[in-house]
């Protein structure tokens, strides 16, 4: 049971998922939260007075050693990430995050913290399990032999390993989840970093809202994934982080879709049908991926269960309500 006064520390706090968690972790009662990141407050997506809000640089250890000190138990969401448009073009920004995790290790351990929860990513696994859209979800195992997305992929695939070293020499109790393509409101829909269920939503209600019915889709329309609503990740991050599972573990739903489907979705909420085109020369990504998640229904007795309409609704929702207040404002 989780003591509601320990320092709980969010790094990475000014950005999509981070948001949401301090967001949740002071709707249950948590009274000593740390919330970290590099952005200026103007630009985290969500800010809570009620927390400590710090905007340091995490890649410096110094600013490590200060986000951690009287830390109890620390969230490191803090990552220069984005869909695949930004992975594929800023391999080394993706791996520069390796000092983020790498200096929260030697300063969690230094500081006395009890747990460490990284986020890890299904682009950890091998590409050779994902050529085919007909996939086979990967189970934990798949990440070996290592043959990751290339760039942000090395990253998480590392700090695993440093997280798992971390815990057999040190004693830190570290924890790893694998995402799967995490979705919800209040996180980035365009300027670049937006990733497929936002950037979909976006190019809709972009046709909506100026009469130009046709949409760009990236890829042949045909590659699959998975989508897991933030309120699943939240719970099954809080979860992981409290309890005994060791090893990496996947954390996404199973509900494979192709891109095409989340665009038939998107446009049913809509209630509009666009003229598609596909941008084969675009960033698309591996061909088909799913969530495997045999073993987090062992192990925790549950599986991310969102339905994806049910999630992209609301998603969709926020989106519009920014897009319209901004041309308002404009
Ligand atoms: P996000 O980009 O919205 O949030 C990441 C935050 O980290 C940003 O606010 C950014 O400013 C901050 N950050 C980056 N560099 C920093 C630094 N040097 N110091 C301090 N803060 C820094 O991304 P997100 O979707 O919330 O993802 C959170 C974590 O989950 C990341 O580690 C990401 O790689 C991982 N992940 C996310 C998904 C997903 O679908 N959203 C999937 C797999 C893994």
């Amino acid at each position: 049971m989780a003591n509601l006064n320990d320092k709980v520390v969010v790094c990475g706090a000014g950005g999509f998922i981070g948001g949401h968690l301090v967001s949740d972790l002071l709707a249950k009662g948590h009274k000593n939260i740390r919330a970290v990141d590099i952005k200026p407050f103007g630009e985290w997506y969500q800010r809570f007075p009620e927390a400590e809000n710090l905007q340091l640089d995490l890649q410096e250890k110094p600013a490590c050693y200060k986000s951690l000190k009287d830390a109890k138990n620390v969230y490191n969401l803090a990552a220069d990430m984005g869909g695949m448009g930004f992975i594929e073009n800023n391999r080394c920004l993706c791996m520069l995050s390796v000092l983020i995790n790498t200096h929260l290790c030697m300063a969690a351990k230094d500081c006395g913290v009890d747990r460490y929860f990284y986020a890890s990513s299904a682009c950890v696994y091998n590409a050779d399990k994902q050529r085919d859209p007909n996939v086979t979800a990967l189970i934990e195992e798949d990440a070996y032999p290592g043959q990751p997305e290339d760039g942000y992929g090395w990253e998480k695939l590392f700090s695993e390993r440093m997280c798992r070293h971390f815990r057999e020499d040190y004693g830190l109790k570290t924890r790893v989840a694998r995402y799967h393509n995490v979705y919800g409101p209040n996180g980035t829909y365009d300027g670049g970093r937006e990733k497929a269920p936002a950037a979909i939503s976006r190019k809709v209600i972009e046709a909506k809202l100026t009469g130009k019915h046709n949409i760009e889709i990236w890829g042949d329309g045909h590659q699959t994934r998975s989508f897991m609503y933030i309120t699943d990740c939240l719970k099954g991050t809080q979860n992981l982080l409290a309890g005994d599972i060791i090893e990496p573990i996947n954390l996404g739903s199973s509900e494979l879709v192709s891109i095409n489907q989340l665009v038939d979705i998107v446009e049913d909420i809509a209630g509009i049908k666009l003229k598609r085109s596909y941008n084969l020369k675009a960033p698309k990504g591996v061909n088909g991926r799913n969530s495997d998640n045999t073993l987090i229904k062992k192990l925790m007795g549950w599986e991310p269960d969102t339905k994806l309409r049910a999630g992209m609704e609301k998603t969709y929702r926020w989106i519009h309500d920014q897009m319209t207040s901004k041309r308002k404002s404009a």
